[in-house]
């Protein structure tokens, strides 16, 4: 088997799909497959799917040096277990590295699915950067990650930060995450829908790409939607901004692919807010890598992770090779 077939194995897992791929080391995706996540059969039910995936990617040819995994979060990103994730009910204490490890008989590292996509963006977007980076997407909810200097930011415990949940407006309305007017409450794509909701407007079933459509179109309550969605993306990006005063931030996501209707407002919002550092220098883009983006951040995981070893905190990477059972 020569070792132009000897490649990264991906896998992006998703609230409706999961998907597998084979991924060379310069981005290029060489073989993928996809089925539905199915999350209610289980979590263990979805992981033998995940194998079976492989083995027929396997017998396709490729030889994996290992396996990078992005999966929805909260998720510890050094023991590999799932936590209370809203779109994979009853997964809660799956171990997704010892599970596909055993399974597989691959070494495994696996990324909140936000902090690949960032990993994913920065390696292979049109604005690659080693600076202080963001990316932020903004869809049915608002995920974020950070790295700094090409390395992924975390908290304690390797804990993933979520500025989605940032509160700009206490009286806001309310989020599941506990708080008030919190960036996702206000600007994601279902805050879009309900505002317009609670204006009266009678639109059944809508959705914010159709709010969008409304807006072009030169509906009142719509623009005023579009309006409000310019000011809260705006808001929340200057909190970015006026925080860590980064090099770049990548906005993605579905929401952001009607970005023309609100950008301008965003930019307006920060450049009247940001007057404490160089916002003019922090370079927003839209995210570039598209649909792919799940499965080339989850290989750019494992490359960082792998290659790059101040990407875990010394005593992380300790903790994680104890947690595996190594030495
Ligand atoms: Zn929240």
């Amino acid at each position: 088997m020569g070792d132009q077939k000897r490649m990264l194995g991906a896998v992006d897992i998703g609230g409706t799909k999961i998907a597998v791929g084979a991924v060379r080391e310069d981005g290029t995706i060489l073989d993928r497959l996809e089925c539905p996540t199915d999350a209610e059969m289980g979590f263990d039910h979805a992981m033998r799917r995940i194998v079976e995936m492989f083995r027929a990617l396997t017998a396709g040819g490729f030889q994996f040096e290992g396996i990078g995994v992005g999966c929805p979060g909260p998720l510890n990103p050094i023991t590999g277990i799932i936590g209370d994730v809203g779109t994979l009910p009853g997964w809660q204490g799956g171990n997704l590295v010892a599970e596909l490890q055993s399974g597989l008989g691959l070494p495994v590292v696996v990324e909140n699915d936000a902090d690949a996509a960032a990993v994913g963006e920065a390696r292979w977007g049109t604005a690659p950067t080693n600076g202080t980076f963001f990316y932020v997407t903004i869809s049915t909810g608002i995920g974020s990650g950070m790295l700094l200097s090409g390395q992924l930011y975390r908290g304690v415990d390797g804990a993933h930060p979520e500025i989605g949940h940032q509160v700009l407006d206490n009286s806001g309305p309310p989020c599941y995450c506990g708080a008030r007017g919190c960036w996702e409450s206000l600007a994601s794509g279902p805050a879009m829908v309900s505002w317009m909701q609670e204006q009266g407007h009678e639109l059944p079933a809508v959705t914010a790409g159709e709010i969008c459509d409304r807006a072009r179109r030169g509906d009142p309550l719509a623009l005023k939607a579009v309006e409000r969605e310019g000011y809260y993306l705006g808001l929340g990006l200057a909190n970015v901004i006026t925080m860590f005063a980064p090099d770049r931030i990548a906005l993605g996501g579905g929401v952001m692919k009607s970005s023309s209707l609100f950008m301008d407002t965003a930019s307006a919002v920060i450049r009247k807010i940001c007057t404490q550092v160089p916002a003019e220098k922090t370079r927003l883009c839209l995210a570039s890598v598209g649909e792919d983006v799940g499965l080339l951040g989850a290989a750019q995981a494992w490359i960082l992770r792998n290659h790059f070893s101040a990407s875990l905190p010394q005593e992380l990477a300790k903790s994680a090779a104890m947690e595996r059972g190594g030495k």
